[in-house]
């Protein structure tokens, strides 16, 4: 048998073969089955499910996947090191294959992770590690997609965060000290940032303020355009502010590597409130790196407004000197990546991102995926999503904690016509308050939106593929 011989209701995408053994899936009512074909039925041992007149059917579970990843080790999570990466994040565990399918649009070079999810979203979303883990895997086969696939536990916070993850497999830690970044040594005077700098727990960096002094002040950095040469003022300032989240940042990472496993590291300061400035990024960096931590890439936070599911919000002029001065550092002090979070929808900052960081650069998306699916939703069932919004509204002040947004939920119409219903991903302020309103919805109305999406699946995955090309072309070089 080939691919060309498949029955009607497979995936043509998802054939495999490998080591005398067939695989591919096939839509069975509104669900999906794995199919194996093999002469010596013993290759059936490791999956659960039926044989079935010479063939074997297998369900859509996670024991299967990961029996799948076994079998087929393109589908099993790898490193990705200083390729061009891109996190497309999934919180429904249906959107992988439109994300495969753009990723395939745009014609190779980038390396995906589909399996992407920070624990705060998989907890309001009920999910474990291991399901989006698994429903990537199903995606990723389902479309045929053998060109290696990462996995990102993302934006950790503690070592059980991490435990949880490893056990089901990620390969890519983003830890985020972000609650230890102290946002006062900001705009704090001089004495204040005086103060806290002496009372930081040095010990617990392997260091004292002398010794630090002694390393960074009069400190140049060559760049390839100009050099930064390291005040006392502003290293202290520094380490006032990201002191304590590095010595966290070390307690993650040094029980990451303790497990023993496979894995990769981001460092990410995204979600602190002030832009990291090029001062704090050499200083962090160094800091890190002589603590030895090693690590792939950096998320700093970028000048101006990154909100979710909306363009970019301030000067764009403003924003590339930004890319290009902490790309030239992480070049100088590196290699390693910047990475750009809360990147979906900002169309305008690709092409800059892609042209200053020579490509050495990771984007992150996570909930776009979501607010796009539920374009489908507003087409084929008005009332649902008209419930849909009149929840999001409601709960709009406890679903927005945690999030920066710009929206005016006054402006969201509560009683929307059909017509007006799928317009309301287009305008920011409905896109927004639907945006955060994931956990809420999906406790009250998960069922019926399923069914509406399993209905209408190959237009779900429609819409994120012609959605995800916009992200991804200005990457491929
Ligand atoms: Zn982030």
């Amino acid at each position: 048998m080939t691919s060309v011989d498949l029955p009607g209701a497979a995936y043509r995408e998802s054939y495999a073969a490998k080591d005398g053994v067939e695989y591919w899936l096939e839509k069975v009512g509104t669900g999906r089955q794995l199919v194996v074909k093999a002469d010596d039925t013993a290759a059936y041992n490791g999956f659960t499910g039926t044989a079935d007149g010479g063939t074997f059917r297998a369900d859509i579970t996670g024991d299967n996947a990961l029996e799948l990843r076994n079998r087929l080790p393109w589908l099993k999570p790898q490193l990705f090191g200083l390729a061009t990466s891109v996190g497309t994040g999934d919180r429904l565990g249906i959107c992988t294959p439109g994300h495969v399918r753009a990723m395939k649009a745009v014609g190779g070079g980038l390396k995906p992770v589909f399996a992407q999810q920070s624990i705060r979203e998989m907890g309001r979303c009920h999910r474990e590690p291991r399901n989006v883990l698994d429903d990537a895997t199903w995606g990723a086969f389902q479309e045929g997609w053998t060109d290696g696939v990462g996995a990102d536990a993302d934006h950790l916070h503690t070592t059980a965060d991490i435990d949880r993850c490893a056990d089901a497999g990620f390969v890519f830690y983003t830890l985020d000290p972000n609650e230890y970044v102290d946002p006062e040594a900001e705009s704090a005077d001089e004495a204040t940032v005086r103060t806290k700098a002496a009372a930081l727990d040095w010990a617990s960096l392997d260091s004292s303020q002398e010794k630090f002094l002694e390393t960074y002040v009069g400190h140049r950095i060559d760049l390839e355009h100009e050099s930064i040469t390291l005040d006392e003022e502003s290293v202290l300032r520094a380490m006032a502010k990201y002191g304590p989240s590095l010595a966290n940042a070390m307690d993650l990472y040094r029980h990451l590597v303790g497990l023993g496993i496979t894995h990769e590291v981001e460092f990410a300061v995204d979600e602190t409130d002030y832009p990291t400035k090029p001062a704090e990024h050499v200083v962090v960096v160094s800091e890190l790196k002589r603590l030895g931590m090693e690590f792939v890439s950096f998320a700093p936070r970028f000048v101006g407004g990154f909100e979710k599911g909306i363009e970019y919000i301030g000067n764009l002029d403003e924003l590339k000197r930004d890319f290009e001065i902490h790309a030239e550092i992480a070049k100088a002090l590196g290699p390693y990546k910047l990475s750009l979070h809360s990147g979906s929808d900002k169309y305008s900052t690709y092409p800059l991102f892609a042209e200053a960081t020579g490509g050495v650069a990771h984007l992150k998306t996570a909930g776009t995926s979501w607010a796009e699916a539920l374009r489908v939703i507003a087409r084929h069932d008005g009332d649902l999503m008209r419930e849909i919004v009149q929840l999001a509204l409601e709960s709009f002040e406890q679903n927005r904690k945690s999030y920066h947004l710009s929206c005016d939920p006054a402006k969201v119409p509560t009683h929307a016509t059909d017509a007006q219903l799928v317009t309301l991903l287009d305008v920011i302020d409905s896109r927004q308050v639907l945006h955060v309103s994931y956990g809420a919805v999906l406790d009250a109305f998960k069922p019926r939106m399923y069914d509406v999406w399993q209905a209408h699946d190959e237009e779900l995955y429609g819409i994120i593929e012609e959605h995800f090309i916009k992200h991804l072309a200005p990457f491929v070089r």
